[in-house]
């Protein structure tokens, strides 16, 4: 792999033992589309081992063997990328970055973002744009990205917007991240000019610890996309900006509660179709309905019908992404037998006691949390959610299993 930076473009040519089909580090199968991308709205004056990490999260699936930067990196990068990935990486020749003091946060203003922004109320807001691709149709209009920079702008935070349309370097299943890392690469070009020492992301205990997304049912201690000693979690270490999970100890139930009472409450929005808000028609607005319905125990509010394709999900036999909260779900919803998840409701026994592990806080996932940042996440869960028992880090520990 050759990458070259033009300013924010990005081009990258494959080496003959490449392939344009891949697979992302949560192992999902991805076919690359086209080979530049470009990233707005960051300088381009930013530390070579930044624009190589950014670069990497875009073409780690299409390596094969080795990569080769237009920018001399450092040692300690080109070691994590060997450890990690198995391949050569050059050429060698920077000092390493230094690491900044400020902790920033990726925020997409979906809840669980929102909730990792509340623990950091002082925090900047680094927020990723899609925009359409000059080589690239875009058969997506109704993803309305522009709607959610304008909900970010008005939450009063410093904020800075990455224009980008490197979600179109993928054709397949649609396009979207190359790694899930990849939402990060403005951030990190910004990184010498925010002083970033650290990155916060919404991921909660399902994506971290539960093997929430593609890894179905399992508990995940060392995840490679999120653990601190995975392998995104030591290459952005090498480059000085941190990988930090401020609700990497709680559920969906919780950053849901936490986001609808927080200050930034008017501008939460995990449904990329709606203008006005959220579309209430598509699958995600369906499972966010079922925990946010589960946090404020009432009935499923939803136009949704048990024969429409966003339903079809529950008709199935469990292993379902996100089971944790389908059972937190099943267990709190009055009249949930009358609706669409009636038949996912057979295959659980899921009570309220059963579910209650998943109203605190895993205290593992602090312990994650860099010094300089973990007291405050510590006492603001202390406060807000409250640490699990040793029995309830033992359904963590155990789930799956
Ligand atoms: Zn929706």
């Amino acid at each position: 792999m050759r990458v070259t930076w033009t300013g924010g473009e990005l081009n990258f040519r494959l080496d003959p033992e490449d392939e344009i089909t891949g697979r992302a580090s949560d192992e999902h199968p991805i076919r690359l589309a086209t080979n530049s991308c470009s990233i707005g709205g960051v300088p381009d004056d930013a530390h070579p081992d930044l624009f190589a990490v950014a670069a990497w999260t875009i073409v780690a699936p299409w390596t094969r063997k080795q990569v080769s930067f237009d920018r001399a990196i450092s040692a300690e990068v080109a070691q994590t990328l060997h450890d990690g990935w198995g391949v050569e990486a050059g050429p060698v020749a920077a000092e390493p970055r230094g690491p900044g003091a400020t902790l920033a946060i990726s925020y997409s203003g979906g809840a669980d973002s929102v909730a990792a922004a509340t623990v950091y109320p002082d925090a900047p807001f680094v927020h990723f744009q899609r925009v359409t691709h000059p080589r690239v149709p875009n058969r997506w209009p109704h993803y309305r990205s522009d709607v959610l920079a304008k909900l970010a702008a008005k939450t009063g935070r410093e904020l800075t917007v990455v224009t980008s349309d490197l979600e179109y370097t993928l054709s397949d299943p649609r396009p979207g991240y190359p790694e899930h890392h990849a939402v990060a690469a403005g951030a990190l070009l910004l990184a010498d000019r925010l002083n970033l020492g650290g990155l916060g992301f919404g991921y909660e205990i399902g994506s971290r610890w539960l093997g929430g997304g593609r890894y179905l049912g399992r508990y995940t201690p060392d995840n490679p996309m999120w653990s601190p000693h995975g392998r995104w979690g030591r290459l952005f270490a090498a480059v000085g900006v941190h990988l930090v999970l401020p609700v990497g100890g709680v559920s969906e139930a919780v950053t849901m509660r936490l986001a609808l009472s927080s200050p930034l409450k008017d501008q939460v929005r995990w449904c990329l179709r709606g203008t006005g808000g959220p579309c209430r028609t598509c699958g995600k607005c369906l499972y966010k309905e079922l925990i946010q319905a589960a946090v404020e125990r009432r009935p499923l509010n939803t136009p949704i019908t048990a024969d429409q394709p966003a339903a079809r999900k529950w008709r199935k036999k469990p292993p379902y992404g996100g089971q944790e909260m389908i059972e937190y779900g099943l267990a709190r919803i009055p009249g949930i037998e009358d609706t669409l998840f009636a038949k996912a409701l057979e295959y659980f026994d899921a009570t309220e006691e059963s579910t209650s592990w998943l109203d605190h806080c895993y205290p593992k996932a602090l312990a994650e949390i860099p010094d300089q940042w973990r007291d405050q996440a510590v006492a603001f869960m202390t406060e807000n959610v409250g640490i699990m028992t040793e029995a309830e880090v033992r359904r963590v520990e155990t789930w799956g299993s």
